[in-house]
């Protein structure tokens, strides 16, 4: 399949310099958000039938955010694209000097199918909002959810604009052979390299958000009752495919038991019921076979239990873990949480240095210093202190990691500025001519020209 045509026509939209007007941005933005409370139904159905996820936590992770990123734009945008003036030094006077804010042109989003609306919507919201046009290429993966956006995108947008196009490998890799003036890409490590390496091809800019084994950091000084019911719920939520999950939890030997005494009566309390309204399935067959390979039955503590048949898996905590288990080699991504005791936190940040920088990292403690010290010490995407996955909610905060987990960030004005670029002027005056840069050269020119560029 070639894709050219499609980006040959948002390529000819684009130059018609119709996506350049504030104006046109605000309808575009406002009619998709109406389009999306419109099809709320639909939207729910469908995510339910691909994950069994309840309404309410489909409203809370998936549309409220994409709302909330379009309400921030309509309110922003002008803010967010005015030219700006920065100081202009005494070598080119007279003249000022400011920086204009572009779109990049027509860009590809490519979506992971944990969170399908919000991390295909979210950043195709910010690339509209910065002016550009979208190829939106979500994941196969939840086919339903999938197919209902290609049905609201593509029956209410022109293709010229805005454009869903549905598949898997073979779309993706087709699409990465196009240019594109910016790709964002969301998934896996492993398929981030690829996409990086095909942006390479064509000098592509890329943001890639990307994974990692996020550690949760738990310090005896805890409020402990608080802790273990904000990173249960963090983990647990969407059966622990989220890309921001504490992916194992280093907790403070001192307060092991403690921990996993609140650990178990939270996990009782919540989630005994199997698949219900608050506990999603397994996103399919090839996930389950993965996530039951890493379970360790010796280890297992808690649940364990699982039907192939419903693609349940019950929430899982295993204990007396250690860094070279099977669990502990690769981004969990389920409900299986590892707990690893620790004495000195020295050598517990050691070992999470140890391994790839994290997309996030979570600290419960009391201890402003010990939260100082972790905080500076390890390196990660973005974190919580005394919380766990909630920094995605404030999109005053750029989201995105580092390293292996990825590159660039978004939401709110992060998300405009990924998607633009920023021109830089130096506008000169023509009253006055100074002719100390033009030859002949001379020794009084240069003492002039070091004293001006102090
Ligand atoms: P994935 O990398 O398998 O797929 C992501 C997208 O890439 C999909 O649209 C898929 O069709 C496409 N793709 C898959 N293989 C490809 C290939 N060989 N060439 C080109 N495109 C290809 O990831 P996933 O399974 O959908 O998502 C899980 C991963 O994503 C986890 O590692 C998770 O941590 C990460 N993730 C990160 C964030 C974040 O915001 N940083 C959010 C959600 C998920």
């Amino acid at each position: 399949m070639n894709y050219n045509h499609i980006i040959a026509s948002q390529r000819a939209f684009f130059d018609t310099n119709a996506t350049k007007d504030h104006r046109f941005r605000k309808i575009q933005l406002k009619k998709l958000r109406s389009l999306l409370v419109a099809n709320e139904r639909r939207l729910y159905d469908a995510i339910y039938a691909d994950f069994k996820k309840s309404e309410f936590e489909t409203a809370a992770t998936e549309l409220l955010l994409i709302y909330h990123e379009i309400d921030l734009a309509l309110e922003n945008m002008e803010s967010w694209s005015r030219q700006k003036g920065v100081p202009t030094n005494l070598v080119n006077f007279p003249s000022r000097s400011y920086i204009i804010p572009e779109p990049l042109g027509v860009t590809l989003v490519i979506g992971a199918w944990n969170y399908p609306f919000q991390l295909s919507l979210a950043p195709a919201v910010a690339a509209l909002a910065a002016g550009n046009t979208v190829v939106l290429k979500p994941s196969e993966i939840p086919a339903n959810t999938a197919a209902v956006m290609t049905s609201i995108i593509n029956e209410n947008f022109p293709a010229g604009y805005f454009h869903v196009v549905e598949g898997g490998v073979e779309t993706s890799t087709a699409l990465l052979e196009c240019k594109f003036d910016k790709i964002f890409f969301t998934g896996s490590t492993a398929v981030g390299k690829i996409v990086y390496e095909a942006a390479a091809k064509h000098l592509t800019p890329v943001t890639l958000e990307l994974g990692g084994k996020s550690p949760a950091i738990v310090m005896a000084d805890c409020n402990m009752e608080v802790t273990v019911k904000r990173l249960a719920w963090a983990k647990f939520l969407n059966a622990g495919q989220t890309c921001i999950a504490p992916d194992y939890v280093l907790v403070e030997a001192s307060a092991e038991k403690k921990f996993m005494d609140a650990l178990r009566k939270y996990i009782e309390q919540n989630y005994t019921a199997g698949a219900t309204e608050n506990y999603v399935q397994i996103i399919n067959d090839k996930n389950l076979e993965r996530l039951l390979k890493l379970l360790d039955p010796s280890k297992i503590v808690i649940g364990g239990n699982y039907s192939r048949e419903s693609r349940y898996l019950a929430p899982t905590v295993m204990q007396q873990v250690s860094f070279s288990d099977p669990v502990m080699q690769e981004e969990i991504f389920g409900p299986i949480l590892p707990v690893i005791a620790f004495t000195d936190l020295n050598e517990a940040i050691q070992k999470v240095k140890g391994l790839p920088k994290p997309l996030s990292c979570f600290v419960f403690s009391t201890s402003g210093k010990k939260i100082k010290q972790v905080l500076a010490e390890l390196s990660f995407g973005g974190g919580a202190v005394n919380d766990a996955v909630m920094h995605i909610s404030n999109s005053a905060l750029p989201f995105g990691g580092v390293g292996n987990s990825g590159m660039g960030n978004y939401h709110g004005e992060a998300g405009f500025r990924s998607f633009s670029h920023y021109k830089s002027i130096l506008h000169k005056s023509s009253w006055l001519e100074t002719n100390i840069k033009y030859p002949p050269y001379a020794g009084w020119k240069q003492r002039l020209i070091r004293w001006m560029m102090k």
